[in-house]
């Protein structure tokens, strides 16, 4: 059994200055009031463009987020490799959807999979579907109704975009995984995406699709999915989460007056997660899985069906990943096991980075027991130091 509660192992790559400064970060999310305030004022600031760079970037951004570029992720990215931690280098500016942004943040992944093709350390690369395409162009095809000649174009554009992402990574040899965001239009992704890993998963799984176990119909869409894929003969990628717009999705069902698609409750969705990557790990031949999760339970409960299935901790068919700033315990520790890591690092300007650093505000409030669980293990880590001077 792995101790996660190993903080010295956990928390090594963190200076006493950076541990004090993490501390009194964690503090002040715990206090809704103090998030609510926040990040309204950093909305406010947003909007009306007064300058929190000076405020953001050396405080809650430096936690969160590798740097406002790729070049300035490299300390990062050599910091945490130092550990046996592997990075994923993730482009996370949101809410954009001009045709000139859409273009602006398909080169930036793309230079994002040049980056890893060229670094060893960075061994995946990322990016949301929704930074390249219109969600309504979406929704439409999803839902099986037809497009305008402007929407087919730009439906187009973005399967061109999607191939090429695709074929740049199956040519670095580094797999790339697309994240998943609302049920609504994820139907269209999904058939998008298993044309990619009939194209490119022949030998190995090069593309990943996301599936959100707080679903209920996600672990049957995976057997229906891995029948697919054997019938093809190709690989299924699949990261596994639980899913972070349960509010939003509950929200929808209820105002448009159809069954919410997420689990009743946690506990159902705990099961789906499990039923799931026990079926991965079964077909581990066929079915290669990246876990990403901070919940302690979830990864115990892969590394002992490794165990039990005779996997080796370093099997490259298995991934771990934490997103970096939270959950160092998990990441560190598994590393240090011989588990293979990998924490999602975010990247962008400090202006645009910024939805992406309140909803890290927002869910370290909201998660149940996250942000006490992490200011108690700084807190024993500084303790220790301290002792141990
Ligand atoms: C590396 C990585 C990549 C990620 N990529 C994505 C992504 O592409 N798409 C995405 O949506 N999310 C993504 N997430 C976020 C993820 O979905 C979770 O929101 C987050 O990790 C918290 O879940 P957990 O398993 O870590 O922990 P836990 O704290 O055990 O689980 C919390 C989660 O359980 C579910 N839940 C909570 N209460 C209930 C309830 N009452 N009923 C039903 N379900 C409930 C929700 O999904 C909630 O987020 C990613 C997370 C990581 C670590």
């Amino acid at each position: 059994m792995i101790n996660f509660e190993n903080t010295e192992i956990a928390f090594a790559y963190r200076s006493n200055s950076e541990l004090s400064k993490a501390k009194l970060l964690f503090k002040s999310v715990a206090s809704p009031f103090v998030v609510k305030l926040g990040s309204t004022m950093l909305k406010l600031a947003t909007f009306l463009h007064i300058p929190v760079r000076w405020a953001v970037k050396p405080t809650i951004f430096k936690h969160f987020v590798g740097g406002e570029s790729l070049k300035e992720c490299t300390p990062v990215v050599e910091i945490l490799s130092r550990y046996n931690v592997k990075s994923i280098l993730d482009y996370s500016v949101e809410g954009k959807s001009s045709p000139t942004e859409m273009e602006r943040a398909y080169n930036e992944i793309m230079s994002s999979v040049s980056f890893a093709a060229s670094n060893p350390n960075v061994v995946f690369s990322v990016f949301k579907p929704t930074g390249l395409i219109d969600v309504n162009v979406l929704t439409l095809v999803s839902e099986g109704k037809s497009l305008n000649q402007a929407q087919q174009q730009q439906y187009n554009l973005f399967l061109s975009r999607v191939d090429n992402l695709c074929a740049a990574a199956a040519q670095s040899g580094k797999p790339i995984l697309i994240d998943a965001e609302d049920s609504w239009y994820q139907k269209a992704l999904d058939e998008i995406i298993e044309g990619m890993m009939a194209k490119y998963n022949t030998n190995q799984a090069v593309v990943f699709n996301t599936l959100q176990m707080y679903r209920t119909d996600r672990f049957d869409y995976l057997k229906a999915a891995h029948k697919r894929a054997l019938d093809k003969g190709y690989v299924l990628g699949m990261k596994y989460v639980r899913g972070a717009y349960m509010e939003k999705e509950r929200e929808r069902a209820a105002r448009m007056g159809y069954v919410s698609p997420i689990c009743e409750t946690k506990a159902a969705t705990d099961k789906n997660f499990n039923d799931a990557i026990k079926y991965s790990v079964s077909n581990i031949d066929t079915i290669t899985t990246f876990c990403g999760t901070h919940n302690q339970d979830s990864v115990n409960y892969l590394v002992c069906l490794m165990e039990s299935n005779g996997i080796a901790p370093n099997d490259s068919r298995i991934y771990f990943s934490q997103l970096y700033g939270m959950s160092d315990n998990l990441s560190f520790n598994l590393a240090a096991a011989g588990y293979n890591v990998a924490k999602y690092v975010p990247y962008g300007p400090v202006k645009h980075v910024m939805p992406y650093l309140i909803r890290r505000a927002e869910e370290n409030t909201s998660v149940k027991g996250q942000t006490g669980r992490e200011l108690a293990l700084i807190k024993t880590e500084i303790r220790r130091r301290r002792r141990s001077r």
